[in-house]
C-alpha cells in the first residue's frame, strides 16, 4: 500500500509545511551549486531565518556510502526531526537515505548491503526536485554506490511525505542536464510500461508521462519556457510514480556501469540502451518470455508502445528514441563517448534484480550483443 504524499506547487510553501510540523531544527540537504542556481536559496533564506538550520551539501553526485554516513552523523548532531532536500535526484536520494537510516543503531553500510533491515522511516522528508528526470520525489527507494557498485535502499516508508513541484526551480538547468534528465524520465516511463511488474495503475502513469515527454522533450531542450519546464517536471514525476510500482528493467540495470566507470550522467547512461532494448524486447518469443502474463500480453504492450511513439515497427521505435537523443545533442554510440568494448565489464557488473523485471529473458550473450549494437 502506497503512502499518501502531500503535494505543493510553490517553494515558499515550505513555510507552511515547517509550521505544521512545529520543529525548530531543520536539516537541509542540497547540491553544492544547484541550491543557489535554482533560485531555491533566495526564496528559502527568509523562511529559514527563524529555524536552526544544519546544512549538508558537501557530497558528490550519485551518492556514495561514505557521504550517506557523513550525512547521518551530521544529522544526529543537529537534533533535527525533519529533512528538507532541495536538488536533483542525487540530493533527494541523499535526503531519503539519511531519513531512513539516521535513527538506526548500525552503520549505513549494513542496511545498504542488506545485512540489517529498517522497519520504518520515522523522519519526515520534504523533497523539492530541481531537475526533471529522476522522479525520486515519487518513489520509495534511493540509490547508493559502494565502490562503484550500485545498491538500492527500499522501503514503503521512504516515500517523501511532502513534495514541492515548482517548475521555476528547473529554469536554470543548462541544456546538457535538461537533455540527460529528460532521457531518465523517458526511459523510466518506457521501462515501467514494459516491466513484468507493471500494473494498470503504473501503465496509466507511464503512458501519461510518455505523452508529455514525447511532446515536450525537444522543445524544452531547444527553447524552454515555463510551460515546457512544468510539463517535463510532471512527466518526470509521473514516471517516478510508475516505477514506484513497477521498478525499472534492463536499461537501468546496464546504465550503472556507464555511470560508475565512465562518468556518463545517469539519464544519458540509461538512454544509451533504450532503443536497442526496445527492439530486443519487442522480438520476445514464447521460449524467452519473462512475463507471467505470457507472450500475447507482452506483444500487445509493444504494439501499444509503438502506437504511443507513432511508429509502425520496433526498428522505427529505436530510430525515434535515438533521434530524440541526437536532437538533444546526446551521443548515442559508446565509441563517440570514448568507451571501448565494455561488454565484459557490463556483464560482470550488471544488476540482476533489474534484469528479472525485463519482459524478455536476457543473459550474458544478449548483453554482449546489446552493448556491441551501441558501440
Ligand atoms: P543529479 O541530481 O545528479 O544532478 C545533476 C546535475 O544537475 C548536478 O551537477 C546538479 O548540480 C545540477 N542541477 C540540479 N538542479 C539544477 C538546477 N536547477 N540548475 C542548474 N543545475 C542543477 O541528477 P538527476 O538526473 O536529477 O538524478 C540522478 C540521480 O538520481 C542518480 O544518482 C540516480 O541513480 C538517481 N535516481 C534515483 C531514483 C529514485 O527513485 N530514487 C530514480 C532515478 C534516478
Amino acid at each position: 500500500m502506497t503512502m499518501k504524499q502531500q503535494i505543493y506547487t510553490r517553494i515558499d510553501q515550505v513555510k507552511d509545511i515547517l509550521e505544521i510540523n512545529g520543529e525548530c531544527n531543520v536539516f537541509l540537504v542540497t547540491g553544492p551549486s544547484s541550491y543557489e542556481l535554482s533560485g531555491a536559496k533566495l526564496q528559502l533564506k527568509p523562511i529559514l531565518t527563524k529555524y536552526n538550520v544544519t546544512y549538508y551539501s558537501e557530497f558528490a553526485k550519485n551518492p556514495k556510502v561514505e557521504d550517506v554516513q557523513k550525512g547521518i552523523d551530521l544529522f544526529r548532531k543537529s537534533n533535527s526531526k525533519i529533512i528538507l532536500a532541495v536538488g536533483g535526484g542525487s540530493v533527494l536520494d541523499m535526503g531519503k537515505s539519511i531519513a531512513h537510516l539516521a535513527k538506526q543503531p548500525l552503520e549505513a553500510v549494513s542496511y545498504i548491503t542488506k545485512k540489517a533491515f529498517v522497519t520504518e522511516t520515522t523522519i519526515s522528508l520534504i523533497a523539492i526536485p530541481t531537475t526533471s528526470g529522476s522522479g525520486s520525489e515519487a518513489t520509495h527507494f534511493a540509490v547508493v554506490y559502494i565502490d562503484k557498485q550500485k545498491y538500492s535502499l527500499a522501503h514503503e516508508s521512504m516515500l517523501p511525505k511532502y513534495v514541492i513541484l515548482d517548475p521555476h526551480l528547473t529554469e536554470s538547468l543548462p541544456p546538457r542536464i535538461t537533455a540527460s534528465t529528460t532521457m531518465d524520465a523517458l526511459s523510466q516511463a518506457m521501462e515501467s510500461y514494459w516491466s513484468v511488474a507493471s500494473t494498470e495503475e503504473s501503465r496509466t502513469y507511464a503512458k501519461e508521462s510518455l505523452a508529455l515527454t514525447l511532446k515536450y522533450a525537444v522543445v524544452n531542450y531547444r527553447n524552454p519556457n515555463i510551460d515546457s519546464r512544468a510539463a517535463m517536471q510532471k512527466a518526470a514525476n509521473l514516471a517516478g510514480k510508475a516505477i514506484n510500482i513497477s521498478k525499472t528493467t534492463a536499461c537501468h540495470a546496464l546504465s550503472y556501469t556507464f555511470t560508475s566507470y565512465f562518468n556518463i550522467p545517469h539519464g544519458h547512461a540509461v538512454g544509451l540502451t533504450l532503443g536497442s532494448l526496445f527492439e530486443y524486447n519487442a522480438a520476445v518469443n514464447s521460449n524467452d518470455c519473462n512475463d507471467p502474463r505470457e507472450i500475447e500480453y507482452v506483444q500487445q504492450i509493444f504494439c501499444q508502445l509503438k502506437e504511443i511513439l507513432g511508429v509502425s515497427s520496433s526498428k522505427e521505435a529505436a530510430v525515434k528514441i535515438n533521434l530524440i537523443m541526437k536532437e538533444m545533442k546526446l551521443e548515442t554510440s559508446l565509441s563517440n563517448l570514448n568507451i571501448g568494448d565494455c561488454s565484459d565489464l557490463s556483464i560482470s557488473e550488471v544488476n540482476l534484480e533489474r534484469l528479472g523485471n525485463n519482459p524478455r529473458k536476457i543473459g550474458a550473450r544478449e548483453i554482449k550483443e546489446i552493448i556491441l549494437s551501441i558501440q
